[in-house]
């Protein structure tokens, strides 16, 4: 089977009966995509729940999304989930919103349903059961610092935790600007950005608990760690988004900071998008051994 599938591919399929077992009617839309355990995570809930369908990834350019969620609907695909860089764009295209995609200015999920797509974000939600998981800690609890918060998981971050009430939010991205703007939005949860600098990193990370990795640096194997490893200490929690190792992980690990992948943020997020898909629970057991963890 193909790694992924393309526009033009969407383009040449044909609709298929209702009845066609395992056709694929779910996937990623992403680009890159390959990387995407989604797939695994969802084709054995499908298989556990005797749903006759297939998930599978969508290498989507940026460009092309309007034109492939018409693809997709016309084909009679049940959802989708977006990843980098489709959530922010996402959240325009879809005509209902849950309420924390609203407040979160972003989605993950799309359900085809009576002639509309429904928007949701089940990042935010799986970020903090990922977080109790990998950590056994809540993150009302913890002082938090997102570096990457201008990404659509950067924004979806900072709004779980300003929405959970964490004491402190810091805000740190490439385009200052971005920061700027999100943290005037979270001004009630008492948000601040500051500028990708080491002086200022330093300061903030003095005083966080909790760093989250929110850009997609790792996804390549030899990208830097986007912050110098001497920052980090012993108490910190370190929580990168991305799933394999990444130059961050290892920098906590030789800091001696407690760490973890966003494997379990993976598992939680694909566990509410398979309940808004299906409104039936999830078979968490199966998907989280799916995943390895
Ligand atoms: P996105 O919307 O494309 O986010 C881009 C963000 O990364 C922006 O803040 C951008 O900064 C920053 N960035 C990009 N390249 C950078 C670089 N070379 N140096 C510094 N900053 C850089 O992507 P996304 O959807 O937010 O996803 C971000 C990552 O999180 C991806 O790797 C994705 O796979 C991962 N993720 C994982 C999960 C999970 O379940 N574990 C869920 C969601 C996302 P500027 O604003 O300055 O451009």
């Amino acid at each position: 089977m193909k790694s992924f599938h393309t526009l033009a591919d969407l383009q040449a399929w044909r609709p298929l009966p209702d009845d066609a077992p395992g056709a694929i009617r779910l996937g990623v839309v992403g680009d890159p995509v390959a990387h995407s355990l989604s797939p695994s995570l969802q084709n054995a809930a499908l298989a556990e729940c005797c749903l006759a369908l297939r998930y599978a990834r969508f290498r989507i350019l940026p460009n092309e999304l309007p034109a492939a969620l018409r693809c997709f609907e016309e084909l009679g695909f049940v959802g989708l989930n977006l990843t980098v860089p489709h959530k922010v764009a996402g959240f325009s295209l879809v005509q209902e919103l849950d309420s924390f995609a609203r407040q979160a200015g972003a989605i993950n999920t799309i359900r085809f349903q009576d002639g509309k797509l429904f928007g949701a974000n089940t990042d935010g939600p799986g970020f903090e059961r990922g977080i109790r998981e990998s950590f056994g800690v809540e993150l009302r609890d913890l002082r938090v610092l997102v570096l990457g918060a201008g990404g659509g998981a950067g924004q979806t971050v900072a709004a779980q935790c300003a929405l959970a009430g964490c004491p402190a939010l810091t805000l740190v991205n490439r385009d200052l600007a971005k920061a700027q703007r999100l943290a005037r939005s979270w001004e009630a949860a008492h948000a601040v950005a500051v500028p990708w600098e080491t002086d200022s990193l330093g300061e903030m990370l003095a005083q966080s608990d909790l760093i989250v990795h929110a850009t997609p640096l790792g996804l390549q194997p030899h990208d830097p760690s986007p912050l110098p490893g001497a920052l980090l200490g012993p108490r910190h929690l370190v929580y990168d988004l991305n799933y394999q190792p990444t130059a961050l992980l290892a920098a906590a690990q030789a800091a001696g900071a407690r760490h973890a992948s966003g494997l379990t943020m993976l598992l939680h997020q694909g566990a509410q998008a398979f309940e808004i898909w299906f409104d039936r629970p999830p078979p968490l057991g199966v998907m989280r051994r799916a995943l390895g963890l």
